[in-house]
């Protein structure tokens, strides 16, 4: 283990989006990079607007996304608890150091924390009014991404307020220094807040942790942030969604940090290996969601096929899809395994998994206007499904190959073309114009069910 010791400190006041995994995410590669240690710090002081359901979400969201901590909630560690809630002796504690070091004072019930330097009064424009501001250089914030940031700190905070609760400016440093944190990863909207993090730190005499303030997300379209109101931006829509949790942290990775190289689909154990601070871009990355649906996309057809039964097999239980198929009884798990398989190379992600497949399931299913126009239009249908019919009986539907063979022999015979078949086929046992190879289809389906999808189709046409 290396000494390294970074944390991620979230607010459980909202739902856990991409920005915060994001923060999650580059600390815990930052630790794992460097075989350090990982902490879970949850900042919840503010009790009005803190909930436990958003806390659940923080964790359920952190396990779906691998992102694994050291130490923190659930598991403990050497600088517990991990809840600032549950921290009010060492705030305390820390406090009466500041008092006795003559960096407090009293003010409208509140406990301020007193800047170093000559104090002298002047009027400010903007608020209307005269102010107390101390005369100081600005404080240097020698940042792993920013680089040297100097901003100027000349007025006095309050750290304590009326009501008794401490401020997140005091709690955040001293936790920081109780849990010997070395490196502060987390986003660019924290970085105004750094000089009066630096103050602090050194009226306790320490030297502060090496920062690294990571770039913006901006929304999809337009300019601005990206909020938790936005379209993707929720990590458990993409849970739900049947995303798998590998593709969402490489795309994840990727926004802010580069590589290098244009390989975009790593392992996570690659990104590790890869990842360093100095990499990480100081201009804002722009999310996109079809970008991320493509990552989930290559990360579904590299599946071993039964990882990719098995997250599809998910889906559907999450889902209840069968259920809401209007099935009592689910089809044989060889059948349901199929179905799957001739889909993994052929959908973007599990969520067009049921409908992708919805006739595979059930013997009565809508028929696509223009498929069958377009199916109809051609030739001698009528024919071609009576002929289908007659040789299906003596059809090879052990593989696709043979299934192949014997429709070619048949269009053959007739001097006609595989083509003129398919389409007719298709619109009949599938009632759409697209989707696995007709071969596959009959294989799967299986004789008697192709027999009695044709015939029907016959008489209705
Ligand atoms: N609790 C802060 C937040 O959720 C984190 C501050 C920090 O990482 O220093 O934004």
């Amino acid at each position: 283990m290396s000494s390294v010791r970074v944390r991620f400190a979230p607010s459980p006041t909202g739902f856990f989006h991409i920005g915060s995994a994001r923060t999650a995410l580059f600390n815990w590669l930052y630790a794992r990079h460097t075989g350090g240690t990982f902490v879970l710090r949850i900042e919840d002081t503010d009790a009005a607007r803190n909930s436990e359901a958003f806390l659940d979400v923080i964790y359920e969201s952190m396990k779906w996304l691998g992102l694994t901590w050291d130490e923190g909630p659930g598991v403990g560690g050497a600088f517990g608890p991990y809840r600032q809630s549950e921290r009010g002796a060492v705030y305390q504690e820390y406090l009466e150091k500041l008092k006795a070091a003559g960096r407090t004072y009293e003010k409208d019930g509140a406990i301020w924390f007193r800047l170093e330097g000559e104090r002298y009064e002047t009027y400010d424009e903007h608020r209307q009014k005269t102010v107390t501001k101390v005369k100081n250089a600005p404080m240097v914030i020698d940042d792993a991404i920013r680089g040297r940031v100097e901003r100027l700190e000349d007025e006095d905070f309050v750290i304590v307020r009326s009501d008794g609760h401490p401020v997140f400016h005091f709690v955040n440093v001293v936790d920081d220094i109780a849990m010997r944190i070395t490196h502060v990863i987390r986003g660019e909207d924290h970085l105004s807040n750094s000089s009066k993090h630096v103050a602090l730190f050194q009226a306790f005499g320490v030297t502060p942790p090496q920062f690294a303030h990571i770039p913006l997300i901006l929304k999809q379209n337009g300019p601005g942030k990206m909020s938790k109101r936005d379209q993707g931006a929720l990590i458990e829509e993409y849970q739900t969604r049947g995303y798998l949790p590998e593709a969402v942290v490489n795309y994840i990775s990727l926004l802010g940090w580069n590589p290098g190289g244009d390989i975009e689909k790593m392992p996570v154990a690659d990104i590790v290996a890869k990842f360093d601070l100095p990499r990480v871009n100081q201009s804002n990355a722009r999310f996109d969601d079809k970008k991320m649906a493509h990552m989930n996309m290559l990360y579904l057809l590299a599946l071993p096929p039964e990882h990719f039964i098995a997250a599809a097999r998910a889906y559907f239980a999450k889902h209840e899809v069968f259920a809401k198929t209007g099935l009592t009884t689910e089809p044989p798990a060889t059948y349901v395994d199929e179905v799957f398989l001739l889909s993994q190379p052929k959908i973007k992600g599990l969520e067009e998994l049921p409908a992708y497949t919805a006739y595979f399931w059930n013997d009565t299913y809508p028929t696509d206007d223009k498929a069958k126009a377009k199916a109809l239009g051609k030739g001698d249908p009528k024919a071609r499904l009576s002929e289908i019919l007659g040789a299906l009986p003596g059809l090879d539907l052990t593989s696709d190959a043979s299934v192949e063979a014997g429709l070619k022999a048949l269009a053959e015979s007739k001097g006609l073309g595989f083509g003129d078949y398919q389409a007719v086929a298709r619109v009949a046992v599938t009632g759409l114009s697209a989707g696995p190879s007709i071969t596959a289809i009959f294989r799967v389906l299986g004789r008697e069910r192709v027999a009695a999808r044709l015939a029907r189709f016959g008489q209705a046409v």
